[in-house]
C-alpha cells in the first residue's frame, strides 16, 4: 500500500504548498481523500492518470478540500473519456455542493449527463459502509458550523483526520497509519489541530504523516520517530 500527499498545505497554500489531499494505492485500486484546487496538478506532476482513481472520499465541504472537483470532471470529460464509475463519499450535502461547483465552473458541460456513473454516498458521523471494496468508518470532526458536518475517516488501515480541533475516540484504533492535519505550531484550536497539543497526545499509531501545514508549522515541528512532516508529493509505503 502506498500513501501520497497530493498536497500538504492549508487553505491559504501557505509556504507554497498545495491544498492537502491524499492518494492511496492499495490492493483494491486507488482512491483519494479530499480533492482541493491543486489536486489535479499534483496528480499530473506525479504522472498519474486521474482515470485510475476509483473513489474520492471528501471529509468536508470547504474549498481547499473539494474545489478540485470541476477540474477532475473536466479532465475526465474532455481529455480522459472516462466511462467507468466513480465512487464518491462525503458528508450530507456533498452531491448538491459538487454539482453546484461543477455548474459554476463549466456551465455548459454541467448541463449534460456525465458518460460515467458517480456513485454517491453521503455519510453521517458513525456510519460504517463498504465503498469500492473498502470499509469506511466516519467520525464527527470538530470543524464545521452546524448544520454543516465535517468527518474524520477511517478507510481500511489508514485514519484521516480531515480538519478537526480534536481526534475523535476510535478513529485510530488499530490503524497502521494516521494522516493528520497539523495547521499550527501551537495548541489546537476549536477547529484545527496544532502541533503542541498533538505532540502531547500522539495517538498510538506506528506511523503518522502531518499535513495541512500552516505558515509556521514546518519550521517549528521536530518530529519524533514515527512522525513525518509531509511536503507536497511525499509518499510512504506500508
Ligand atoms: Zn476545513
Amino acid at each position: 500500500m502506498r500513501v501520497t500527499a497530493l498536497g500538504s498545505g492549508d487553505a491559504f497554500c501557505s509556504a507554497g504548498r498545495g491544498h492537502t489531499a491524499w492518494l492511496v494505492d492499495d490492493a483494491q485500486g486507488t482512491f483519494a481523500v479530499d480533492f482541493g484546487a491543486t489536486a489535479l496538478l499534483a496528480l499530473k506532476r506525479l504522472g498519474r492518470d486521474p482515470a485510475g482513481i476509483g473513489a474520492i472520499h471528501f471529509t468536508h465541504l470547504h474549498g481547499d478540500h473539494i474545489a478540485g472537483w470541476p477540474f477532475f470532471l473536466v479532465d475526465a470529460v474532455y481529455r480522459g473519456s472516462r466511462k467507468h464509475p466513480l465512487a464518491v463519499s462525503g458528508p450530507p450535502g456533498t452531491a448538491a455542493r459538487l454539482q453546484a461547483l461543477w455548474a459554476a465552473c463549466y456551465a455548459t458541460a454541467a448541463q449534460r449527463p456525465l458518460a460515467f456513473a458517480v456513485e454517491m454516498a453521503e455519510l453521517l458521523p458513525g456510519a460504517q459502509v463498504e465503498i469500492a471494496g473498502r470499509t469506511i468508518r466516519s467520525y464527527a470532526a470538530q470543524h464545521m458550523r452546524a448544520p454543516e458536518v465535517g468527518l474524520c475517516l477511517r478507510i481500511g488501515p489508514v485514519a484521516f483526520t480531515g480538519d478537526t480541533g480534536s481526534i475523535p475516540a476510535g478513529l485510530c484504533d488499530g490503524a497502521a497509519l494516521l494522516c493528520a492535519e497539523c495547521t499550527g505550531s501551537g495548541e489546537s484550536t476549536d477547529r484545527h489541530l496544532g502541533w503542541q497539543t498533538l505532540r502531547a497526545q500522539l495517538p498510538e499509531v506506528p506511523r503518522i504523516l502531518l499535513a495541512h501545514l500552516g505558515a509556521d508549522a514546518r519550521a517549528s515541528i521536530r518530529p519524533p520517530p514515527g512522525v513525518e512532516v509531509c511536503d507536497d508529493l511525499h509518499s510512504v509505503e506500508l
